[in-house]
């Protein structure tokens, strides 16, 4: 068994209206889904991806409107990396984001910057050879677009105590000082890198990380789930999130990991033409559909009019 890299990454909004202008508009992303919170159908469950809604560029939030803002700290991830396809691209989203009066930080090979809730980003190169995941968007020429994930970076006070898991359990493989790992599978590839924690303690809120999804073949995620538990962690057991099943468990250093299926995906109940463009509501809250639809926070276009 092996895990095909970043399945998709869930993050906190208290913001809605705000996050999809940042990631439709501004960063070019397609809403692959429009839903609300399993739990609590009165917020959003946002998804942002690529063209086909592929796992491996997908970017979801959950709004907890009026949430205070959050800070990463140990046991948390701190940076998402997505890749672009050359340096040209760096620059063209340093002068973007700064049109936008966000901030940016050019490296020799990365553009670092953080969304407007302090969730951070980077861009790299794409050395990877994996297949380009990218949406259309009227403000990014194609040869720019973000191309899907390279990998996440979190906080550990202590990343040895993680190894074990990642490289008996999950398959990942590591670099020297095993600081740095990656999932690679027959497809894609995602890396999981450490940095020191710092001394103030996390805390969780709007602009962090809730969890990091690593793609699993659908006929394995049994599997993967009694993997996990005979390596002795808890699991939630499987989860079915009607575009994709699920298990949920934290690694050691505290990160909370899920391993999602592949399939069946965004296009389970949605053409791929029309993804994210209606409320998608779970069976159970379709009676209460008025009422829900009322009660959510109005958003901006979650698709540019000039893309068909
Ligand atoms: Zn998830």
């Amino acid at each position: 068994m092996q895990l095909e890299g970043i399945h998709h990454i869930s993050s906190i909004t208290a913001d809605a209206a705000r996050n999809v202008d940042f990631y439709v508009r501004v960063l070019g992303l397609r809403m692959v889904k429009k839903t609300v919170n399993q739990d609590d159908p009165s917020v959003y469950h946002l998804f942002y991806a690529d063209e086909q809604g592929s796992p491996g560029a997908d970017l979801t939030f959950f709004e907890y409107p009026g949430a205070r803002a959050g800070r990463a700290g140990a046991g948390m991830i701190h940076t998402i990396v997505l890749r672009v396809g050359a340096e040209a691209s760096l620059d063209f989203w340093r002068l973007r984001l700064a049109d936008e009066q966000v901030d940016s930080e050019r490296g020799e090979r990365s553009l670092r910057f953080a969304d407007p809730e302090g969730l951070g980003y980077e861009l790299i190169v794409d050395e990877s050879g994996d297949a380009p995941l990218a949406a259309q968007s009227p403000d990014v020429p194609a040869e720019h677009a973000i191309r899907g994930f390279a990998g996440v970076r979190a906080y550990s006070a202590d990343p040895a105590r993680s190894a074990s898991l990642l490289r008996e359990t999950l398959g990942f493989r590591a670099d020297d000082d095993a600081d740095a790992w990656e999932a690679r599978g027959a497809r894609r590839g995602g890396f999981y890198a450490y940095d020191a924690a710092p001394e103030q303690r996390g805390i969780g809120g709007a602009g962090t990380v809730h969890h990091v999804a690593w793609a699993a073949y659908d006929a394995e995620i049994e599997a993967w789930d009694e993997r996990v538990r005979a390596a002795g962690s808890h699991t939630s057991g499987l989860v079915d999130r009607y575009w994709f099943r699920s298990v949920y468990f934290r690694e050691p250093s505290g990160v909370l990991f899920e391993l999602a299926t592949l399939g069946p995906g965004f296009t389970a109940d949605e053409p791929l033409e029309t993804l994210g463009q209606s409320l998608v509501l779970p069976p159970r809250f379709e009676s209460q559909r008025a009422q829900i639809e009322a009660n959510l926070t109005p958003l901006p276009p979650t698709r540019p009019a000039t893309v068909s």
